[in-house]
């Protein structure tokens, strides 16, 4: 079967020479090994929604959509599930058990192997990215043998929680999962400047804090989250915020910054003025997921967590300074250290950092400057995201890089899992 491939923003748009959907592990390991032994290469998408280009193939494009759900539950908490299954749909079986998982991003649209695999995190100054919640998995080699890892295997295990698809394919991922809980979001209209210099104390009193900060503007959106014994809220309210004011408002304003690109600074500023604030209670999974129907390109970086004021100022003056035509907000958050070969946060707790820009308007001229600002603190992108960096200039940033490119070569030695993006980085 051939297929037009676009991922989330449409910034990557390919058409692999075939596009396969196994129903079973059996079926995707004799694919494998048959690839392998022709000389061929294959790649694996989760949901597409990687902003880098990850997914891209001229060659076989796999997805695991065909396995999804919960394979087996432990008494200890422990759950498998198939690779391909959705975060969405993983959350709500997880719920049906009375379980949940201790933090997430702000979409669950992601395939639980797609969000380990680019270390995809949300925020919280304890809790490390949805890769430090893995517990084992089932790596299909490029000889078609299927692999059990865990973290007895050490390196091995270290290297695939964080792996591209560059090591093989996963089938089933163990997660850690902790009993169902409930979260309660406030939401608030604040000082930047004021946000910015109470930052340790906000994320230490806080189970999960972010904020953005909007261009041109003083203001910044905070959002508290911590755990509540009370009643989840009404959604109607809510709903109605989440997608007629944050979403339906934004897109107008938007098209407005798209159509007349001069105006975009005072876009910016009505962007900010809007802001409001909000308290939303719910079960855990329905707090963390955001609507996001705006579309745009991103770009993120993590860098030092003690960094994340001296970055984020950085990025307010600049755009001021140059004029730069964004009127979306800068995105903050934080994570804990891990030792997992390529989780951008190895060896550091981390501020994550993320600029957007528009679909449809140009973003490469703000990525750039704001990607000097980034690499300046010592920061590492975000697999999932935008960046220009090259296989040296990673490989300068992860003490384990040459580690993790031994195990690539000897679980792939011919290359069957790269596609273009990663034979640069790793071949
Ligand atoms: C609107 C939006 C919001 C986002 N929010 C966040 C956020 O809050 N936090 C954050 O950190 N990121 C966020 N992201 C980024 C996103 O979580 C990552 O890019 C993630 O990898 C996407 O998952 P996916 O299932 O779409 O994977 P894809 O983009 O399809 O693939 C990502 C990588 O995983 C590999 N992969 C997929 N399946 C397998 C498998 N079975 N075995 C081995 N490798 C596999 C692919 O080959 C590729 O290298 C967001 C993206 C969007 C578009």
């Amino acid at each position: 079967m051939t297929k037009q491939i676009q991922n989330w923003s449409g910034a990557v748009r390919f058409e692999p020479a075939a596009y396969e959907v196994p129903e079973t592990e059996s079926a995707l390991r004799a694919m494998v090994a048959e690839v392998n032994r022709g000389g061929g290469r294959i790649r694996v998408i989760g949901s597409g929604h990687s902003f880098s280009p990850l997914i891209r193939t001229e060659d076989r494009l796999v997805s695991l959509d065909g396995l999804q759900g919960i394979v087996e539950t432990r008494d200890d908490g422990q759950i498998t599930a198939w690779a391909g299954t959705k975060l969405w749909k993983l959350n709500d079986l997880l719920h049906g058990l009375g379980r949940g998982l201790e933090n997430l991003g702000d979409i669950d649209r992601q395939s639980i192997a797609g969000t380990v695999s680019t270390g995809t995190h949300g925020t919280g100054k304890a809790f490390g990215s949805v890769s430090t919640q893995l517990t084992g998995l089932r790596l299909v080699t490029a000889d078609g043998e299927a692999r059990d890892l865990t973290a007895a295997d050490g390196d091995l295990f270290r290297a695939a929680q964080v792996s591209l698809g560059a090591l093989g394919i996963l089938t089933q991922v163990r997660l850690r999962t902790v009993p169902a809980y409930k979260l309660k979001l406030v939401q608030r209209k604040e000082s930047a400047s004021a946000c910015l210099s109470d930052l340790d104390r906000r994320a230490r009193e806080n189970r999960n804090f972010e904020f953005f900060t909007f261009p041109y503007t003083d203001v910044a959106q905070t959002k508290e989250v911590n755990v509540t014994e009370e009643n989840p809220s009404s959604h109607f309210g809510q709903f109605l915020n989440d997608l007629v004011l944050e979403n339906g408002v934004f897109k107008l304003l938007s098209e407005a910054s798209r159509w007349i690109p001069g105006a975009t600074p005072i876009v910016a500023k009505i962007c900010g003025w809007g802001v409001g604030g909000a308290t939303k209670r719910d079960w855990s999974h329905r707090i963390f997921r955001m609507p996001r129907l705006v579309r745009f390109q991103e770009m993120e970086y993590s860098v030092p967590a003690e960094r994340m004021s001296d970055v984020v100022r950085e990025l307010m003056a600049m755009i001021e300074r140059d004029r730069v035509r964004v009127h979306f907000p800068i995105e903050c958050r934080f994570v804990k250290g891990d030792d997992i070969f390529l989780s951008p946060a190895h060896g550091r707790d981390s501020a994550y950092i993320a600029v957007h820009s528009y679909k449809g308007m140009p973003h490469a001229d703000y990525f750039r400057r704001a990607e000097a600002i980034f690499r300046n603190h010592g920061g590492r992108p975000h697999w999932g995201k935008m960046h220009t960096l090259t296989g040296k200039e990673l490989g300068a940033l992860y003490p384990k890089w040459e580690a993790f490119k031994e195990i690539r070569a000897k679980l792939d030695p011919k290359g069957v899992f790269l596609n273009d993006q990663l034979r640069s980085f790793f071949a």
